[in-house]
């Protein structure tokens, strides 16, 4: 038997369930359009919510810190890394988000996948909601803990769960969500997790990747001031360019300066990504008028998915799914719109549990209206040809 047998199986499988997965090159022409092989498509998959990516702040800014610090940090933050602008941004961030401390981290993958077993031990109770990101999902199998997944948003499961295991010798509990889910486009209450956590001694843990930008006052996201212990956020959303922050108290980030290994072992983040998060921050809270244009196109565009009779979710925020059961027909859709000149991956298993493929639609301030119109014509064109048929 060939040493890759295991490795063609898999593929097979992969093609035969529709869901083999390629990489699509493209150039990026704008905020919202790219280049694929040659035809310039409107992009409604981007996470560029705010078009940041492009913005002349934020290119001068990385160049202008290319030319100071050089292309690289040459260590880890422990070691020589800790170049003087890391300290500024991370203050700028912890003050933008109310927290007392904030500390950069390489990629929102990586801070969940090496916080959470940073702030585990064996005897840790992770609580963790159903629909976290697979970062998250990482980070508790690495804590080698006790996991256990309350029901999407449900926080009297979540109370029941804590109830259930209150009278055992776990160590500490750690609940973790997100504020803002990245494939149903859903919010969870923050207040009402913050009040659980409270009540049961737990340490409460949310990630804020796509409400970062444009949630929240002055878009710093929905955990500000709600005492959520310790917020994760990446920069590489409506942020634009990259990285990640945890945004806590003095002590915590003392603690992971010290305990967390994906912080420790690795490469600080390389200047000019310091100097883009540095103008970002700058632009950001000054964008209320952006976001609420998106969360304007965000509103037309479920009402006009809605009336086609397709349904959205619990979607209200700039993530629209469009949910549509199997993957020919999330396929199908998609490879429609493609012809149409409209960039929507198809989002399938095992990214999303079976029977929940959908197109996720993410909007952007700086799509404009002629692009929504574009694209709502071709879902009506799509729904008037085939209905609920299969082409
Ligand atoms: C995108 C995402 C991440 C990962 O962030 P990166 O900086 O892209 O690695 C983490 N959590 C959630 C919820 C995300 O959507």
């Amino acid at each position: 038997m060939s040493k890759y047998s295991f490795i063609e199986t898999e593929l097979h499988n992969r093609d035969a369930q529709h869901q083999r997965r390629t990489l699509q090159p493209i150039i990026p022409k704008s905020a919202v359009e790219v280049d694929a092989g040659g035809r310039t498509l409107i992009n409604f998959c981007s996470n560029d919510y705010l078009g940041l990516s492009k913005h002349p702040l934020l290119k001068k800014r990385a160049a202008a810190f290319l030319e100071k610090y050089g292309a690289g940090s040459t260590a880890s933050r422990l070691i020589c890394g800790n170049f003087d602008c890391f300290d500024l941004v991370e203050k700028k961030l912890a003050s933008l988000k109310g927290y007392e401390a904030a500390l950069t981290m390489s990629t929102g993958f990586q801070a969940n996948m090496t916080i959470l077993p940073a702030l585990s031990d064996r005897n840790t109770l992770i609580v963790s909601d159903w629909l976290n990101h697979n970062s998250i999902i990482q980070g508790t199998l690495l804590s080698r803990c006790r996991v256990i997944r309350f029901r999407h948003n449900d926080t009297g499961h979540l109370k029941q769960i804590l109830q259930e295991n209150a009278g055992s010798a776990y160590s500490r509990t750690l609940i973790v969500t997100e504020s803002v889910f990245s494939m149903d486009g859903d919010v969870s209450d923050i207040d009402e997790l913050a009040d659980i956590a409270e009540a049961f001694n737990a340490l409460l843990i949310v990630d804020e990747a796509h409400a970062t930008g444009v949630m929240g006052q002055d878009g710093m996201g929905l955990t500000c001031g709600k005492g959520v212990d310790i917020t994760i956020g990446t920069f590489g959303k409506a942020c634009g360019c990259f990285g990640s922050y945890i945004a806590c108290s003095q002590k915590v980030r003392e603690y992971l300066i010290n305990c967390c290994p994906g912080f420790i072992y690795t490469t600080a983040l390389p200047p000019p990504v310091i100097g883009a998060i540095d103008a970002a921050l700058a632009i950001i809270p000054d964008m209320d008028e952006e976001r609420r244009e998106l969360h304007r196109k965000a509103d037309l565009l479920r009402k006009a998915i809605q009336d086609l009779g397709w349904s959205t979710g619990d979607s209200s925020t700039q993530i629209i799914p469009v949910l549509m059961g199997n993957e020919e027909e999330a396929l199908s859709l998609s490879a429609w719109l493609e012809k149409h000149g409209i960039l929507a991956t198809a989002i399938r298993p095992p990214t999303v549990a079976q029977g929940q493929s959908r197109i996720r639609f993410t909007l952007s301030a700086s799509h404009r209206d002629a692009h929504l119109d574009h694209l709502i014509a071709s879902l009506k064109e799509y729904k008037a040809r085939y209905g609920h048929q299969l082409p």
